[in-house]
């Protein structure tokens, strides 16, 4: 019988194991085997996707995480890396208006992909902020410059990265947050609103999180917002289709119990099943606490210790609802956003009190506003998404999550969705302990350790680790952070840290 912990000779394709198939776990499959390593990608779930992946219930289909797709030139670049064109398979459509955010008197904000019809939103509803609201998009740019094409794409692994960094850091004030810069910009609360929640789509407080995240409303300018006919399924589907084309395989129900190590060296993997993979190095798309504190629970570690890691902050975590309707409601948008009357209160409660509030601010996602075919003739699919604390709130979502899904229901019959409660044909609910036990993320957070500026680039966990040789990290939880085009970004990041296949083998051998 082959001996599967003999590391492989020079002559071969190096092995790469990655753990995890999440967004990042896909793009790094696709880029190590076009390195020419020999790829395994697993995952423990029965499909893949991590939170981007979908499911059907009663002829209706969901995307369970993710739904908006932006910078497509990241997706398309893996098509192009097995030669491949994005467009043969991929539907993708272009939103106008991207999204409706919906207060709690009764107005709204439409965000535009075209700048005179964003202008126009802007004077309808303050004119006096019109300059403030041109500067402002200024400002995002140069920040876009710096966080997403200047630092976005390379490894911040050592200090002197990170010194070369603090100029622009500190020119951009990026120890001031989001909704302090914005709010030196424009003076109505709307659009204060509307420029700088975008920190919650990737875990982050907008009172708190650095305001270099600022650049996101020239991001959505810049390449603008996406829907990919069928979902993110059909995303997920493609780069499957993409990895097994290039000969890798993926593995699913294939949970990892350890990252296996000999000499502070990863030789390979061990299943839950006790099956040893061995392999040159390994990828770890899991969450980033997890990976350290389960998966290498026996490794000594210098940096990120067990107790660094218990003393780091964890992002907040959704309550998700699924739910599909009897019939249409033709008037909801693709996006929409509820904002609450409490809308700062409610945000301290998540992060920093951790209590479950009693009332919300809520994401509705209606793909079938773009895409009848993800429910049957004449019905909808939904979901509602609410930002709630990790588990330190110690909540137990087992006797929680209906009374607070019921809650959402009455909300949404009140504004949005008339009748709701006789119209739903199908329902299933996502809690953070779901995020906790299915997707096994530290405290149920959605979105791996929080976006801040002492938590981000250098301070966060490396993409080649700092404590495993032949350790590498993609997703959320490592450098750039959380987001479909920032975790795509983290897999691009392997490119550099990652050595060629067999140097790696050659080294290992020796
Ligand atoms: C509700 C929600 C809505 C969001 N909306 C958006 C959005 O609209 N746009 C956007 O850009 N971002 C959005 N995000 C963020 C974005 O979805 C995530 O940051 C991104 O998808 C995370 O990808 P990842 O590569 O880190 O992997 P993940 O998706 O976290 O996947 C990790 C995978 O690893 C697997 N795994 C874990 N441990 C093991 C193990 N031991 N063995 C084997 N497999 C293991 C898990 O099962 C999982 O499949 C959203 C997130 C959520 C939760």
């Amino acid at each position: 019988m082959k001996d599967e912990r003999q590391p492989s000779n020079a002559s071969a394709p190096s092995r790469a194991v990655v753990i995890g198939s999440g967004f990042g776990g896909l793009a790094a499959a696709v880029r190590l085997r076009a390195r020419g390593y020999d790829v395994t990608v697993l995952e423990r779930l029965d499909r893949a996707g991590g939170r981007g992946r979908s499911f059907v219930q009663d002829g209706f289909t969901f995307d369970s995480g993710p739904t908006i797709v932006t910078a497509p030139f990241l997706f398309e670049e893996l098509w192009q890396l097995c030669g491949r064109r994005f467009s043969d398979d991929i539907d993708l459509r272009a939103l106008d208006p991207y999204y409706r955010i919906v207060f709690d008197d009764g107005g709204h904000f439409d965000a535009f992909a075209d700048d005179a019809a964003m202008q126009r939103e802007v004077a309808r509803i303050a004119p006096d902020d019109l300059e403030g609201y041109d500067r402002f998009m200024q400002h995002s740019e140069r920040l876009f410059r710096i966080g997403f094409e200047k630092f976005g794409h390379v490894p911040i692994d050592s200090l002197g990265q990170m010194v070369s960094m603090v100029p622009d850091l500190v020119r951009a004030r990026a120890d001031r947050s989001v909704h302090a810069v914005v709010s030196d910009y424009v003076k109505h609360p709307y659009l204060r609103f509307a420029l700088s929640y975008h920190p919650l789509f990737i875990g982050g407080n907008p009172f708190r999180a650095s305001s270099i995240y600022c650049m996101i409303s020239y991001f959505e300018r810049h390449w603008g917002v996406h829907y990919a006919m069928g979902g993110m399924g059909a995303l997920v589907n493609g780069l499957v289709g993409l990895i097994e084309g290039q000969g890798s395989t993926i593995r699913t129900n294939a949970e990892v119990a350890e990252v296996t190590v000999a000499n502070g060296r990863a030789t390979g993997v061990r299943l839950a099943s006790g099956e040893v993979i061995a392999a040159d190095i390994v990828v770890s798309n899991a969450d980033t606490a997890t990976t350290y504190q389960k998966l290498l629970a026996g490794a000594p570690r210098k940096r990120w210790t067990d107790s660094k890691l218990d003393r780091a902050s964890y992002s907040m975590s959704c309550f998700v609802w699924y739910f599909g309707t009897k019939r249409q409601y033709p008037d909801v948008p693709h996006h929409t956003i509820l904002v609450g009357e409490r809308y700062r209160e409610h945000i301290a409660d998540i992060f920093d009190r951790k209590v479950l509030a009693e009332d919300f601010s809520l994401y509705l996602y209606r793909p079938t506003a773009t895409d009848p075919s993800l429910a049957p003739d004449g019905c909808d699919s939904f979901y509602a998404l609410s930002p709630v604390p990790h588990l330190d709130s110690g909540v137990d979502w087992s006797t929680r999550a209906e009374p607070y899904r019921a809650a959402i229901e009455r909300q949404l019959s009140q504004t949005l969705l008339p009748g709701l409660a006789d119209e739903i044909a199908t329902s299933r609910l996502f809690t953070p302990r779901d995020f906790q036990d299915v997707l096994l993320s530290r405290k149920g957070a959605a979105f791996g350790i929080e976006p801040v500026l002492t938590q981000s680039a250098w301070f966060r966990p490396h993409n080649k680790s700092e404590d495993i040789d032949g350790l590498y990290l993609v997703g959320a939880g490592t450098h750039p952070g959380a987001g479909v085009p920032t975790v795509l970004s983290s897999a691009r990041v392997l490119d550099v840290v990652v050595p060629d296949p067999m140097s790696t083998a050659a080294r290992v051998a020796v």
